[in-house]
This record gives structure tokens, sequence and C-alpha cells, in this order.
């Protein structure tokens, strides 16, 4: 009676009947062999196995598993297993069910997924950082097994996001973080457009709700002013395309909140000067599967006649399609009315690649001898493959190296034989070689470019053609670190220079050995750690490469230092391990009753940055330096020390996404005492006194405290960057009112 007051199970039973019945009728709907039975069976069997169990927002858990399936099947466009083990992904990790259960009941290939999916279950960063890199692994391993459980996982991740709101506040920022830190960068380079977007704009929602609003309601606000243009620019379009007879979809495609906000963000311009928010898609169905290329640059003939093209913006994803899959051609066309619209022209098919991803349309190997066709994403597993085969010492550098290819864009350059290669942007001449082949990267000694030589960290353009120069007796060079860009290049960069190392390594621990043996003296702990001290070394491996390498040379000092009873090597040690507590910040008084007071924070709990704690407690981060008024929260280290960030801080969703437990939320609570430091960025036409009129504004009017002051002219633009102190973030909203009745001043916006 109790219980059914609290939950109605029959009400619940329809609902979850109601969502499982969603998820058949759009798998019916599908391309894929109706294979009905086997859903219908892992739903009854996932549904008795969690039967009871509740998700942290109330609803039975059930409907968590059937959302994912949903998502599996119609965002990623999978078919009957992947649905079944969406269906049964929490089963082996949440009840007494083992895989080899599930394997008895839906087969090996059912039981193998799941299997993935519960070993990368708990997130993939962990407490500590080697954790985080195992479990990272674990996923990219999972990942070139079966791509499908990675699938899955996308799948999972965004249905926990789409519920995040029943989670708390740290809970909220460490997924929040991790998902934007991994997750829809993998998404990215899966193709999984349509995941990418969502994920990120429920991140962006959870970690800035204030400014996602803002972004929201300007969206809604210049929705009709959209609506007009689109009209106006698509009509002559419909009418071409109409005489064409071909078959056809044009939609708007509007510019995600996130991606609003990052370009914001990156370029410091306000949301009135972003002009790509909209685009216009062209979506054709071919009539022939021969013709779908050609009717692309067809479309785009006709589209030409009407408006201008810009020359320098058309970009053939068709001929060349990207590492995603990705295909489309894209131009930018001036409209009637003098404004460039980037339009996206690609057949039904390279649609559904764009949203779903490529994996939904990939041939999985089995029984295909036809092996010769490796695709883009093939390509990529594979290099993820060499990566993990390098077992990388270090857990961070790893995951920045993974990482690194996730969001780069593509250049085209060319072999001296005319052999077109992708390569990310950015990337130099000794990327290039390293891809090719590690002999040529390893030896290399320059390039030829367009037949001009360049040295090895010459960037690469598209359309460059590259020549590597080698020489054998070229060896890896330690700052080549400097110049790589890409995973492949930096990984073989590092794996070569370690190995050498040890070489060198080797060769000093066995003169160490033959100087211990020389001088009659112990090996031991005790007199190692004296070498070590003595020479300034962090451990035996750091004193035995120099050994090795002729930087420290054994002699007379070291057998007095061995044969010395003092302590100074402990009292040294002691002052190493005193920890880095941001002694800049640190308070004088900061004494052990406060220490007491730090123990107390409860991660549940936001803490309150006022005026009295915030001297007393907590260090403003020195990277972002936030102020009151901005979203911000808060790392507590080891010490239980507090370092506040602001949230979209770089550092910040580093720290989020390794050391999650020990994030707090944070409120302000302050009363324009203190003064904080923040960075504002100006610029305009340059005319005679505007100068004059910003400072006059600033420290007259406003009476703020300016710091510094840098202006530059050029061509006209007047740029500055001005450092002061406010109060909040209120102060400086003022501070941009007024300056911008100055005349000629025409963006200001905040740097950090
Ligand atoms: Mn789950």
């Amino acid at each position: 009676m109790e219980v059914n007051s609290i939950h109605d199970t029959n009400e619940e039973d329809k609902v979850i009947d109601l969502a499982f019945q969603h998820l058949l009728d759009t798998y019916m709907r599908s391309k894929h062999r109706k294979k009905k039975d086997v859903i219908v069976r892992a739903f009854n069997f996932a549904k008795q196995a969690h039967k009871g169990a509740r998700r942290r927002s109330g609803e039975p858990y059930i409907l968590h598993p059937i959302a994912v399936a949903q998502i599996v099947c119609e965002n990623i466009g999978l078919g009957s297993t992947s649905i079944c083990a969406a269906l049964l992904h929490d089963v082996v990790e949440d009840t007494d069910y083992s895989v080899e259960d599930i394997q008895n009941i839906f087969g090996q290939k059912v039981a193998m997924i799941v299997d993935g999916l519960t070993k990368i279950s708990g997130g993939i960063f962990g407490n500590h950082a080697s954790e985080q890199a195992e479990n990272f692994k674990k996923l990219l391993l999972t990942m070139s097994e079966d791509i499908r459980v990675i699938l899955i996982k996308m799948a999972d991740r965004l249905h926990n996001m789409r519920t995040l709101g029943s989670m708390i506040p740290s809970k909220q920022y460490k997924i929040a973080g991790e998902t934007l830190y991994i997750y829809a960068p993998l998404a990215h380079r899966l193709g999984l457009n349509s995941i990418k977007t969502e994920l990120e704009d429920l991140s962006f929602r959870y970690e800035h709700p204030e400014e996602y609003q803002q972004i929201q309601d300007q969206l809604i606000q210049t929705e009709a002013e959209r609506d007009t243009v689109f009209a106006e620019f698509t009509a002559p379009i419909r009418k071409k395309l109409d005489t064409m007879g071909i078959g056809y979809e044009i939609k708007q495609r509007v510019k995600s909140p996130y991606s609003i906000w990052n370009k914001m963000q990156t370029k410091h311009v306000p949301f009135e000067e972003i002009y790509d928010i909209l685009a216009v898609r062209i979506i054709y169905d071919s009539m022939d599967a021969k013709t779908e290329l050609t009717d692309c640059f067809n479309i785009y003939i006709q589209l030409s006649q009407i408006y201008e093209s810009h020359p320098e913006r058309l970009r053939d994803w068709i001929n060349h399609p990207k590492a995603n899959g990705y295909q489309a051609l894209h131009a930018t066309l001036m409209s009637k009315k003098g404004e460039w619209i980037e339009v996206q022209i690609r057949s039904r098919h390279m649609d559904e690649i764009a949203e779903q991803g490529f994996a939904a349309h990939w041939k999985y190997k089995e029984g295909d001898d036809n092996q010769n066709d490796e695709g883009e994403l093939d390509k990529w597993l594979k290099t993820i493959k060499e990566i993990l085969d390098d077992p990388q010492p270090n857990a961070i550098e790893f995951l920045e190296t993974i990482k690194l290819n996730l969001y780069a864009s593509e250049i085209f350059v060319f072999t001296p034989k005319g052999e077109l290669k992708t390569m990310p942007q950015n990337c130099t001449a000794l990327d290039f070689a390293f891809s090719i082949h590690t002999f040529l990267g390893s030896h290399c000694i320059g390039a030829k470019v367009n037949h001009k030589l360049v040295p090895l960290s010459h960037k690469l353009h598209s359309g460059d053609q590259v020549e590597i120069l080698t020489s054998k007796s070229q060896h890896v060079q330690p700052n080549w670190i400097e110049f790589a860009t890409t995973a492949k290049a930096k990984n073989k960069i590092l794996a070569i220079l370690r190995r050498e190392q040890r070489e060198i390594q080797k060769q000093g621990e066995d003169v160490l050995e033959d100087f211990f043996k020389l001088q009659n003296l112990e090996d031991n702990q005790s007199n190692l750690d004296k070498l070590v001290q003595l020479h300034d070394c962090h451990d035996k491996d750091e004193l035995c490469l120099l050994i090795g390498s002729g930087k420290v040379t054994l002699g007379d000092e070291d057998v007095r230092a061995m044969n010395q009873n003092g302590n100074k090597r402990n009292w040294k040690r002691l002052l190493t391990t005193i920890p880095f507590v941001n002694r800049k910040k640190e308070q004088p008084q900061a004494t052990s009753s406060d220490t007491t007071v730090l123990e107390k924070i409860d991660p549940k709990r936001p803490i309150t940055l006022n005026e009295d704690t915030l001297q007393r407690h907590y260090i403003i981060a020195d990277c972002c330096s936030p102020i009151p008024g901005d979203d911000v929260l808060g790392f507590v280290d080891e010490q239980g020390k507090v370092t506040i960030h602001k949230r979209q801080c770089s550092e910040a969703i580093k720290l989020k996404a390794s050391k999650g437990r020990s994030i707090v939320a944070a409120i302000w609570d302050t009363h324009k005492v203190l003064q904080f430091p923040t960075h504002l960025s100006v610029r305009g036409i340059d005319r005679i006194g505007l100068l004059h009129d910003v400072t006059d504004i600033l420290s007259g009017n406003l009476g703020v405290n300016i710091q510094k002051l840098t202006i530059e002219v050029k061509d006209g633009i007047f740029e500055g960057e001005i450092k002061l102190f406010v109060h909040d973030v209120d102060d400086i909203k003022s501070i941009m009112q007024q300056l911008k009745k100055v005349e000629g001043l025409r963006t200001i916006s905040r740097i950090s």
C-alpha cells in the first residue's frame, strides 16, 4: 500500500510498455532485417533482471536501457544485435547475471559487446591518472575489437547526459566535463554528428546555464529574420532544381548554441557578429547510384548561375571524404542582400552518414574477403591500435596524444608521385614523413615543399607537394617533439627517444655497478640515495642516464659523499615533499584552525565565496582569474585547499576530467568590497582622441583602477587590452556599456 502510494506500478508498467513499443516501431521502420523476437526476449530479460531497481530520478531502471536502445536504433542506425546489447548493457554490472548467462541465451556476439560495455563502465576517468589511462585504453581496445561497443557507450552517455539533472552538482560537473573532454571529440571522429552536437549542448547547458539560456533566447528572437532570409534565398534555388527534375529537400541548418558560444569565446565577438548561424542544406535523391557524385556538382553549377560563389570557400568533401566518412560539397554564395551564406549539398545517402555516422553503414568483416577497400574509419582504428601497442608511461600524455587526433580537421597534400594524402590541419613536414613511414620520419633531414627546401618544422597547406629528404646518419632529435603535431609522429618520436634513453641508461647502470665494485662500496639504497642527491637527480634512472651520456663522471667526491653519514639528504628530501599550495596567494593568517574548517568541505554542498572565505580559505586560479558573478567551481586538493576556477577554464576542464571527486560547487556571496583583476579587449576604428576617451571613461566617470593598458594601431584599426580591477561581473557590464558609447569603438569583450 505504502509503496504503491509513491510509485503506481500499473502506471509505470504502461510507461515501460509504451517506451518499448516505440523502440520496436522505430526498429521495424528501419532497413534492418526484422529480428523482432530476439529484441522482445532481450527486453523481457532485462526488465526482469532490473526489477525493483530505480534510477536516481526515481523512475524504474529499465527505462534507461530502453532509452539507450532507442538512441542506438534511431540516431546511430544499428541493428538487432546492438539493440539487444543496449537493452542488456547494465545487466552484468548491476544484477547477479553473468556474461555467460547472456551468452547462453543471446549468443556470443551480444555477450561480447555487453562484456566490453561492462569493462568500460564507471566512467573513463577514475580518481587517479593511471586508472584513467587504463580505462581509456580499455575503451579504445574494445573499440577496435568491435566498434559497436563504443557506439552503444556513446548512446549510454547521451542518455545519462539527458538525465543529468537528477545528479548532485559536483557529479554533474564531472560528467559534463568528461563528456566535453573525450566523448564529444570521439563522437565527432566517429561521424556521429547529431550525438556530438547534443552532447556538447548538454554539457554547455550544465556548465554555463545562464549563457546557454541567453543564446537560446537570442536564437528565438532572431528566428523570424532567419526564416525570411532562408525563404528568399532558397526560392530561386527551388525553381532551378525543379527544372533539373531531381528529387530534393532544402533544410535550414542553424548553428548549435555550443558552437555559437565557442565562436564567441574564441573570436571575442558578441552574438550579433556571428554571421554563419544560418546555413542551407540541400539533400538530393539521385535517380541512379552512378550519377550520385556528378549530380552534386551539377546542382552546384546551377546554383552558381544564380548566386556568386566565394572562390576560396568551395570545399570538396565529395571526392575527398573526411576521415570520419563525411561527404558533401560546401559552397559559400552571396545572397541578393549581400550576405555570404554557406550551402551544403549532399545526397540522401551522404546525409544519413553525416548524421548517424559512418559506422552504421560500415560492413563488418565477417566472411568478407574484399579487404582491399580500406575505409577511413579502418585507417583511424589502425592508428589507434598502433598507439596502443606502444605503452606510454605517462597517462596524461597518452590521453593528450589520442585527443590530438580526435578534432583535427584535414588538408590534402601530394607525394612527389602525385599520390594524395590526407593530413590533419597545421601538420608539419615532419608529421608527413612519419605518416608515410617510420624510417622516413626517423631519418629525415629536411623537405622540399613545392620544390622549395624547407625545415622539418614547416607547416603544410592543402595542395602542397611534399618530398622528404633523408640521411642514414640522421637520428631522432629530442626537440622534434615540439613541432610534431600528429599523434602518430609524436608517439613514434617519444618511443624512439625512450628506447635510446633506455640504452644509455643501461650503459650508465653498468658504469655505476663497476664503480661500486672498484671502490669496494656497497650497492645499496642508502648509497644510491646519496649519489642521487649529490647530482641533483630525481631517481636512479636519471642518474644512470647522466652517467651513460657522459654528463656525470663518478669520482672522489662521490666516494666521499657515500662515506659521509650526514643527514643533509633527509633535509633536502623533506623540502621537496612539502606540498605545493600556491605559496604566492597563501594568506599569512592561514593557521591550523583554518585547516579544521577546510576539512569540513562536503562535496555535496556548494561552498560560499564571500569576503571572509575568499581571503582565508580559497585560492583564485591564475589561469582564468574568475570574478564574482562568473560560473565557477572549486577543486579540493589533498590538503583540503580549494582553488576556484571558471567553469569554462581549459585547465578546469582537464582537472574535472581527471580529479572528478574533488570538485565542489561554489556560489558567490560578495558585497563589492574585494577587487579582482580582469582583462578587457577593445577594438575599433582609430581616430584622434580615442584613447583619451577610453581612459577618461574608465578612470574619470567610473573611477576604475587600471593596472595596465596596451594599445596597437594597425591600418587604421585600433586594438587594445586593458587590465583593471573590478568587484564583480556587474562592474564589467557597466564598464562595457559605458565604453560602447565611445565613438569608433566596435567591440569590447572580456578576455579572462
Ligand atoms: Mn547505462
